[in-house]
C-alpha cells in the first residue's frame, strides 16, 4: 500500500482574529468578508507560513539532522575499536578527542539550526523557549568539554563532586533542552494542523520517547555509555527530519 500523501489543511482552520474588530474568523475563507465589520479577510496564515521562512527552516533542520546522524558513527567507532583491538593504535585519549570534536560539530550545527528557526517570525514565546534551550545546551556542553579537557589533556583530576554532579545532571539537562526544541517544532506543525504520514508520525513519537530514555540510560556504566548516545543521536535526527518534512511540505503548499 502506498503511503498517503501528507495533507496540509488550509490555514483558515486556525483560530485567527479579524485585524479590525477582533472577531474570530475560524472556518472562514480568504476573500470573504468579516461577518462582524465587513473587512475582507486577507491573511489567515501565521507570519512564518511563507516560502522564505519555511525554506530556511527546512535547510536548517536538514543540517541538524545530518550532524546528528554523523554523531551516530562515534559509538560505532568505539564498538569497532573495542571489538577489533583497534584501540591499540588509538589511545583512549585519541578516542576522547575524536568524540569531543564530533560532539562539538553536532552541538554547533544544532545551535545554529535552532537559532535559524528562532529568527523566523514564529512568535516571542517560541523564540524565548528555543533560545533558552540553546543557551542551556551550550552551557552544559561547555562544562562537559571543560571537565574532559582538564582530565584528558591537562591531566588534572577533576574533583569528585564536580564530576558526579556533571555526570548526573548534564544528560538530563541536555535532553530537557532537546525536548523543548522538539516541542516547539511540533507546535508549529500543530498550528497548521499538519499531520505527516502515519509512519512518520509514529517514528517521531517514538523518537521523542527515546530521547528521554537515552537521557536516563546514559547514566548506566558501559552499556548506557555505548547505546545511549546512539539512541539520542538517532532520536534527534528523527526530530529534525520531522521538522524538515513539515517545512518542505509547507514550501510545496505555497
Ligand atoms: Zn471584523
Amino acid at each position: 500500500m502506498l503511503d498517503p500523501q501528507p495533507v496540509i489543511e488550509p490555514p483558515l482552520l486556525v483560530h485567527h482574529k479579524c485585524h479590525q474588530c477582533g472577531f474570530d474568523l475560524h472556518g472562514r475563507q480568504y476573500g470573504e468578508r468579516c461577518p462582524e465589520c465587513g473587512t475582507i479577510i486577507e491573511r489567515l496564515a501565521p507570519p512564518w507560513w511563507n516560502s522564505e521562512s519555511l525554506a530556511r527552516i527546512a535547510r536548517a533542520a536538514a543540517r541538524a539532522k545530518w550532524a546528528s546522524l554523523t554523531l551516530m558513527l562515534l559509538p560505532i567507532l568505539g564498538l569497532l575499536m573495542a571489538v577489533t583491538g583497534m584501540g591499540r593504535f588509538f589511545s583512549g585519549r585519541g578516542y576522547v578527542l575524536i568524540a569531543c570534536a564530533m560532539l562539538l560539530l553536532q552541538v554547533g550545527v544544532q545551535a545554529a539550526a535552532v537559532e535559524t528557526v528562532a529568527r523566523q517570525p514564529i512568535g516571542d514565546a517560541r523564540r524565548r523557549w528555543l533560545r533558552g534551550a540553546t543557551v542551556l545546551r551550550l552551557c552544559v556542553f561547555a562544562a562537559i568539554l571543560a571537565a574532559v579537557m582538564v582530565e584528558v589533556v591537562v591531566q588534572v583530576i577533576v574533583p569528585d563532586w564536580i564530576a558526579i554532579t556533571l555526570y548526573f545532571s548534564a544528560p538530563t539537562a541536555v535532553v530537557a533542552t532537546d525536548v523543548v526544541a522538539m516541542w516547539v517544532f511540533r507546535s508549529l506543525a500543530r498550528e497548521m494542523r499538519w499531520r505527516d504520514t502515519a509512519w512518520h508520525e509514529g517514528a517521531t513519537a517514538i523518537a521523542r520517547g527515546m530521547l528521554v530514555f537515552a537521557g536516563l540510560l546514559v547514566i548506566m556504566p558501559w552499556c548506557g555509555w555505548i547505546f545511549a548516545p546512539m539512541i539520542w543521536a538517532a532520536s534527534l535526527a528523527q526530530g529534525f527530519r520531522a521538522l524538515e518534512r513539515f517545512a518542505k511540505a509547507g514550501v510545496a503548499a505555497q
